[in-house]
């Protein structure tokens, strides 16, 4: 397509002037493996080493690829080839949120390529649940251990650095990422009575540790949230207007783990599905081949998003996520106008500012606006 030939020289320009502009610092820079994309393909070169952030910077300008990413491991050797040759000296623990993954039902509306504020609400708040609920209170580890950048893109990336972790092996990081997505995870280890006639069904509470606890919790709060966060569970619209009817009751009997306060047809099933329910979002927004193979790249963090020319800024702190809008933080081109003939193109949002819907009409938008349609290829240049 001659169109977006034209959109990517157009947005080339605005990758060199970008990095002749924001120099790109990365921690241990001379032992990580890099790789570069155009805009066809996230990752087209790799083995790539530089000896400092300088060397490095000079290649972005050079070449102003779209994608850029790194190593989470750190080599004696990081451009050798094939990869046992590179002497991994020891890996981050990473995680890649996407909110493609999510299942959300806007999804169904605008597709997977495009992403709205709910989707992008939906996996910042499951990204501050992996921190929140998992890495710091199951696993221990300290704020300043864990780093947070946005993709660039629709989803986020956690990473953790210690000297332990540095050290996991491959099956060490199957069994964190199999933990945090409940997978494996036997209902009858939580509900030890399940499937025997005629006793109380016994379940977690909510201050017990680690996944019981959470189950109890979550289902306390779907509980207290209504109608809509029951059947989000699985749970039939009928049985959950009679658990709300009941729900003081219900909510009373989990915090001292008997979850038997109502009369539920097929109660162990029924329990046993809302609980599977809870874990399932989380499980598929994790990329587990990203956590679990420690020879794997990602963006590397304040370097730009060739699908969508926003910057994949790092969070300064958990508590600085919360806070972070991409639509708004991770805008690269703030001054300027381009003209811009739009596709289809949903409503959206941008730097506090909505645009669109649009359909096949030229517009004239803010650059970075500009620059995200195009790249989104729902818009040509005029
Ligand atoms: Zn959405």
């Amino acid at each position: 397509m001659p169109a977006a030939s034209e959109a990517e020289s157009i947005a080339s320009k605005f990758i060199r002037e970008y990095y002749s502009k924001h120099p790109v610092s990365v921690e241990n820079v001379a032992s990580r493996e890099f790789g570069f994309g155009d805009f066809e393909k996230k990752i087209k070169v790799r083995h790539l080493s530089f000896a400092s952030d300088k060397e490095l910077n000079r290649y972005l300008v050079d070449n102003a690829p779209p994608f850029i990413s790194c190593s989470s491991a750190l080599y004696d050797r990081p451009s050798a080839q094939p990869m046992e040759a590179k002497g991994r000296r020891g890996a981050e623990l990473v995680f890649d949120l996407d909110a493609t993954d999510m299942h959300l039902s806007c999804q169904k509306e605008h597709g997977t390529s495009w992403v709205c504020d709910n989707c992008l609400s939906a996996v910042k708040a499951e990204t501050l649940k992996l921190i929140e609920d998992f890495l710091m209170p199951d696993f221990g580890f300290a704020a300043n251990e864990i780093s947070v950048n946005f993709s660039g893109n629709r989803g986020y990336h956690v990473h953790v650095s210690n000297d332990d972790v540095m050290a996991l092996d491959g099956n060490a990081r199957k069994q964190i990422s199999d933990y945090i997505t409940g997978s494996g995870m036997r209902i009858e280890s939580f509900f030890p009575t399940i499937g025997q006639k005629g006793v109380r069904l016994e379940g977690p509470k909510p201050t017990d540790y680690g996944w019981g606890g959470k189950l109890a919790r979550g289902m306390v709060a779907a509980l207290n949230s209504g109608t809509d966060a029951l059947t989000a569970l699985g749970i039939g619209a009928a049985e959950a207007r009679f658990i709300e009817r009941n729900k003081a009751a219900v909510i009373l009997g989990i915090t001292t783990g008997n979850w038997d306060k109502i009369r539920i047809t097929r109660k162990a099933e029924f329990w046993a599905n809302a609980v599977k329910s809870m874990t399932i979002r989380q499980s598929d927004s994790i990329d587990r081949n990203v956590t679990n193979d420690p020879s794997h790249m990602l963006r590397v963090p304040e370097t730009l998003h060739g699908d969508t020319m926003l910057v994949a800024s790092r969070i300064g702190s958990v508590k600085a996520l919360d806070k972070f809008e991409p639509m708004r933080d991770a805008i690269a081109f703030l001054g300027g106008t381009m003209l811009v003939h739009a596709a289809k193109v949903p409503e959206f949002s941008m730097n506090g500012m909505s645009f669109g819907p649009y359909e096949n009409k030229e517009v004239a938008l803010p650059t970075y606006a500009a620059l995200y349609l195009l790249m989104k290829r729902v818009a040509a240049p005029a």
